[in-house]
């Protein structure tokens, strides 16, 4: 269970992910510059006394996720993109991870748009100490279908820890008859994402977001600056270039991936080219039989 002073720290955090979230949201306007939306909401995150528990994501259309700009990215958002912001900031490594999708300018998608709000919203209005993941799958998945769309099958919630994002187990947005429950003093994130495709994702192009897979240091002595730079910004969490303030930054991240210490993350792109949507809230249950408590409101 966590202590008061820690679930103050963990509500913070939710609460500044939330916020940057919904200011990702408010300027994907047509002709805006992904870079300078990356920037705003990663910068409002810093503001406000947190860290970044992973580069700002901002996925179009049929990406899916792990898109984040490159410091030199000049692509613009365009009328009629539908767009999931996905970001989260931590605080003495208690996180918040959260989403959400917005259309730019047109109303296309607006029932697309709703099937992954109901279905994380559905999940919000039952879960709590003792629930089965298996539960949260199901209920995710009938009400994603009930709308008449698809959900993305592989990529799932999980459980998050103090300085760990993707911790435990992982929640399929499906009946996956795991009798895992999910219980009192737990953090996990609960994000749905909903399609007109086949209800899948594969590897895209390369994506500008990395994560050190084998920390050891290395010759460069410039690199191996960089190196202990990040190890103390990030944590060991995910994180891009453009989030680090320090020069050379692209041309070290590529060293250290050459070095094998980083590992970079592919672009997740659906199967049939569908367009796909994304609503995510962290959860934490507070107490022995509590009902979860949303962290990323509003
Ligand atoms: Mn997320
Ligand atoms: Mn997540």
């Amino acid at each position: 269970m966590l202590t008061s002073e820690q679930m103050e720290k963990l509500r913070k955090a939710g609460r500044v992910s939330a916020e940057a979230r919904d200011l990702g949201c408010e300027l994907c306007v047509p002709g805006a510059k992904l870079y300078d939306i990356a920037e705003e909401v990663e910068g409002y995150i810093r503001k406000h006394g947190c860290g970044l528990a992973f580069p700002c994501n901002i996925s179009i259309n049929e990406i899916a996720a792990h898109y984040t700009p490159s410091p030199n990215d000049q692509s613009r958002l365009e009328l009629g993109d539908v767009v999931k912001i996905d970001c989260g900031g931590f605080l003495d490594g208690f996180i918040g991870d959260t989403a959400a999708t917005v259309e730019v300018g047109t109303r296309a998608y607006t029932d697309l748009i709703l099937a992954s709000k109901r279905a994380r919203n559905t999940v919000a209005e039952f879960v709590g100490d003792g629930v089965p993941l298996c539960e949260i799958g199901s209920a995710i998945e009938n009400s994603v279908k009930r709308d008449g769309f698809k959900v993305i099958e592989n990529l799932c919630g999980h459980q998050i820890e103090q300085w760990d994002l993707h911790a435990g187990f992982s929640i399929p947005p499906y009946d996956s008859g795991d009798m895992t429950k999910v219980t009192a003093g737990m953090t996990f994130a609960v994000e749905p994402f909903a399609t007109n495709g086949g209800g899948a994702v594969v590897n895209g192009k390369p994506g500008n977001i990395v994560v050190i897979a084998r920390d050891h240091d290395v010759d460069d002595p410039k690199a191996q600056e960089f190196l202990e730079y990040v190890r103390e910004e990030f944590h060991h969490q995910p994180f891009c270039a453009r989030s680090c303030h320090m020069k050379d930054a692209e041309k070290h991240v590529r060293y250290l991936m050459r070095k094998g210490v980083l590992n970079g993350f592919a672009q997740l792109v659906e199967i049939k080219g569908g367009i796909v949507t994304q609503h995510e809230y962290t959860f934490h249950i507070p107490a022995p039989g509590a009902r979860a408590e949303v962290t990323t409101l509003p």
